[in-house]
C-alpha cells in the first residue's frame, strides 16, 4: 500500500534446525535499515526462544506459528500463549490454510486463540484464504466475510484493531500454489476491508491486511503497490536471510 506502515513478515513452516535458525537471526539482525518495513519472522517452536533472543535489539518482531487457547493443563503436544510470550515471542499465527486442511482448525478454534492471543498481549495474524473450489463457485467474498466475522466473534471495537490479517488463496499457497492476480488480491481485500471496518465499528482503526500465497521478489512490488494491502506474509522465497532481506528491500 502506499500507506505506511508496510509489514513483510514470513513463517518458515517446518524448516529450521538450530544452527541455521542462529545464522539466519544473526543476519537479519545485522541488517541496519528496514527502510520503514515493520519486519517479523515465525519460526518453528524448537528455536523460537533462540531466535527471538538474537533478535532482541533489533527491529524485528517474532512469532509462533500456532498455540493453543488454554493456558496449561491436559493438552499433550501443544504450546500455549504464555509459554510464546516467556520465549520472547511477540505475535502468533492462527488459522494457517495447512493448519485448517491438515490439523483440524477450524474459524471456532482460531476464534478461542484470537481471544487468548490478546488476554496475553500477543498479536495474532489470522490467516483466512478460499480454496479453488470456493472461487470457481462464486462464494469466495463469502467464504472471506466470514472466516473475518468468525476469528473476532466477541472481541471488543478496541480489541478487533489489535489483530492483524493475512489474504491467502488457499491456492496460491505452497509448492503446488500460483501466485494470485494482483486485480484479484485487490477485488478481495476490498471485501475483506468492509468486513473488517464493521467489526473495528470505523473505518481506518480495522486491522493491518497482508497478503501472502507464493510472493517472489518478481511479484512482490506489484502486491504492495495495492491500495488495500498493508504488507506481505511469505512462505518459500523468504526461507534464506539473504531472500527475506532482499523482498524486505523490493516491498
Ligand atoms: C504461506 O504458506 O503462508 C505462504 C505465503 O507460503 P508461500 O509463500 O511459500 O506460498
Amino acid at each position: 500500500a502506499p500507506g505506511w506502515p508496510f509489514w513483510v513478515g514470513t513463517s518458515w513452516k517446518m524448516n529450521g534446525l538450530p544452527d541455521d535458525a542462529r545464522s539466519y537471526a544473526e543476519r537479519i539482525a545485522a541488517v541496519d535499515d528496514w527502510h520503514g518495513v515493520l519486519p517479523f519472522v515465525m519460526p518453528p517452536f524448537t528455536v523460537l526462544a533462540d531466535v527471538a533472543r538474537l533478535l532482541r535489539d533489533s527491529p524485528v518482531q517474532v512469532g509462533g506459528q500456532n498455540m493453543h487457547w488454554d493456558e496449561c493443563g491436559s493438552w499433550t503436544g501443544e504450546i500455549s500463549a504464555p509459554m510464546l510470550r516467556q520465549c520472547g515471542a511477540t505475535m502468533v499465527e492462527l488459522g494457517h490454510s495447512e493448519r485448517r486442511r491438515h490439523f483440524g482448525e477450524t474459524d471456532q478454534t482460531v476464534n478461542l486463540k484470537v481471544h487468548a492471543a490478546l488476554r496475553h498481549g500477543l498479536t495474532p495474524l489470522v490467516c483466512i484464504g478460499e480454496t479453488q473450489a470456493e472461487r470457481d463457485g462464486g462464494v469466495a467474498d463469502l467464504i472471506l466475510a466470514r472466516q473475518v466475522r468468525l476469528a473476532l466473534h466477541g472481541l471488543t471495537a478496541a480489541h478487533v484493531g489489535r489483530v492483524m490479517f493475512a489474504y491467502e488463496p488457499v491456492w496460491a499457497i505452497g509448492e503446488a500454489g500460483r501466485p494470485a492476480p494482483p486485480e484479484l488480491v485487490a477485488q478481495a481485500a476490498a471485501g475483506i476491508r468492509q468486513e473488517l471496518d464493521r467489526a473495528a465499528g470505523a473505518p481506518g482503526v480495522s486491522p493491518p491486511l497482508l497478503y501472502g500465497g507464493s510472493v517472489n521478489l518478481e511479484n512482490a512490488a506489484p502486491y504492495a503497490a495495492l491500495a488495500g494491502i498493508d504488507g506481505l506474509f511469505v512462505g518459500r522465497a523468504a526461507w534464506t536471510a539473504e531472500g527475506y532481506a532482499a523482498l524486505a528491500r523490493a516491498a
